[in-house]
């Protein structure tokens, strides 16, 4: 049985052709011991692995396939300062202490990443503005007008531009206004996971790639034992940082969240003459669509969108078509579009739309559910789980540690759902985008 998702792509060719460092690991081939076993090598686990190594704890980090090969492979690696539920419903689900704790813990995730992007040398940032947040339609002007002055008074550099100066910004006359966030970062996820994971491993992390973790059990000296094909690790702790890519390993850690398909796809290279008329000052366009609206450039010259498709199973293609559209209404000078390459990856959605950290059994943690809003949120859960060990935590994370896996309901109906929600969003976007 394989420990992993069924996953029909490879990570995008955009990414691993601008990172060719080599990072060639073993497979596990012995029994070993350590004071922690790290399950995954993305973003989550490779953060993980750094701060533990870093506070001296022994470390032993297992890959399944190859580092960055789930979301943080795939990602469109916007670096963005804020959750995807608002900061209302984060007070209202956390209270108003922790909820403003992990708004300001969230509104700092693109400086920590810039941080440890710094710190580490991890050459990962694309060059350019932030975060170019367009008012898709008439509704929202008002509601990306207060978000910033909410942001302004908590003194971020965030600003509401009307059209024209809007338009000025992103190279497109498309949107009526939008805000402009200079804290976002634009990234190669890729590089960003991979990094991270070069420099847990100078610091002394052991890393094993195409060795799943198939098994955890407690031992007889309340120890545990993590099995892969050929060997074994005992440890004290054990943390899953496998998120979306979650399967079969621990009972139930999959049933907190629904699988959910996420796609992207490149242009070729686009003439540079037109290239530099496109997002003139290099900022990354989201817009208040429920469903994807990502659009920003490569330093290869592609144009890299962030795309829909079938999101509820494996099979299945991105949607082009309105991939094309998006782009000739945003950019109508660029014409026919050539395609360079598409891809996918799973994204674990929540229930409420909230991540988790959960403690599983005393020294086995997990943390998922980042509803495709996972970079720096994964930065941030790496780091914090490096404070949780045996049957406790520091105080103060900054998510309440649960228990018991909150699992989805009906779990296995749950792609229905789930289709049924995306359907919904799909029309509403649609109805917005006619009240211009
Ligand atoms: C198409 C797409 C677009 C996205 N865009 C954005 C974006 O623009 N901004 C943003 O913030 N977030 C985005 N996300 C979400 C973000 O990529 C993820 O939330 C984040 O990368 C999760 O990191 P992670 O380390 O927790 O998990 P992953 O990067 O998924 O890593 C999990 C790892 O665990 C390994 N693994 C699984 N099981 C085992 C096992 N049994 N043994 C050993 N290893 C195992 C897997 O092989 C994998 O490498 C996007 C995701 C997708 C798919």
């Amino acid at each position: 049985m394989s420990h992993l998702p069924y996953e029909p792509y490879s990570i995008p060719a955009c990414y691993q052709s601008s990172d060719t460092r080599e990072l060639e690991r073993k497979i596990l081939t012995s029994d070993t011991h350590s004071d922690a076993v790290v399950i995954g090598s993305g973003i989550t686990g490779n953060t993980l692995a750094l701060h533990l190594s870093e506070a001296g704890r022994s470390v032993v980090q297992l890959e399944a396939k190859v580092p960055g090969w789930g979301g943080s492979g795939r990602a469109f690696g916007s670096v963005v300062p804020c959750h995807k539920n608002s900061e209302d419903a984060i007070l209202r689900h956390y209270g108003t202490r922790r909820g403003t704790r992990l708004i300001d813990a969230l509104a700092h995730g693109p400086a920590l990443v810039s941080q440890l992007l710094e710190r580490y040398k991890i050459d990962a940032a694309f060059p350019g503005g932030g975060w170019a947040f367009g008012a898709h339609s008439k509704p929202f002007y008002k509601k990306l007008q207060k978000r910033a002055e909410y942001w302004q008074a908590r003194g971020a550099d965030v600003e509401y531009l009307g059209g024209s100066e809007f338009s000025e910004v992103i190279g497109s006359d498309y949107y009526r206004g939008g805000l402009i966030d200079k804290r976002a970062l634009s990234v190669s996820p890729y590089s960003y996971a991979r990094g991270l994971f070069e420099n847990a491993h100078r610091l002394g992390a052991k890393q094993y790639i195409n060795t799943p973790a198939l098994d955890v059990q407690q031992t007889q000296t309340k120890s545990w034992s993590v099995t892969t094909p050929q060997g074994s690790v005992e440890c004290e702790n054990v943390y899953f940082c496998t998120n979306a890519y979650t399967k079969g390993v621990w009972p139930g850690l999959e049933k907190g969240f629904i699988p959910v398909r996420g796609f992207g796809a490149t242009t070729a290279a686009v003439d540079p003459a037109q290239l530099d008329s496109i997002l003139p000052q290099n900022h990354f366009i989201t817009d208040t669509r429920q469903l994807w609206s990502g659009i920003r450039k490569l330093p290869s010259g592609q144009l890299h969108l962030g795309v829909g498709g079938p999101a509820m199973g494996a099979k299945g293609k991105a949607d082009l078509k309105v991939a094309r559209q998006r782009l000739k209404d945003v950019y109508p000078a660029i014409g026919s579009v050539e395609w360079g390459e598409s891809w996918s990856g799973w994204i674990a959605v929540s229930v409420d739309q909230f991540p988790r950290i959960i403690r599983l059994a005393d020294g086995v943690w997990a943390a998922q559910g980042y509803n495709g809003r996972g970079i720096a949120l994964s930065t941030l859960l790496g780091r914090e789980l490096s404070f949780c060990h045996g049957d406790s935590e520091k105080e103060d994370l900054i998510l309440p540690v649960e228990k018991k896996i909150r699992k989805v309901p009906f779990h296995p109906f749950s792609p229905l759902g789930a289709a049924a929600m995306i359907g919904i969003y799909g029309l509403q976007d649609a109805i917005a985008d006619r009240i211009k």
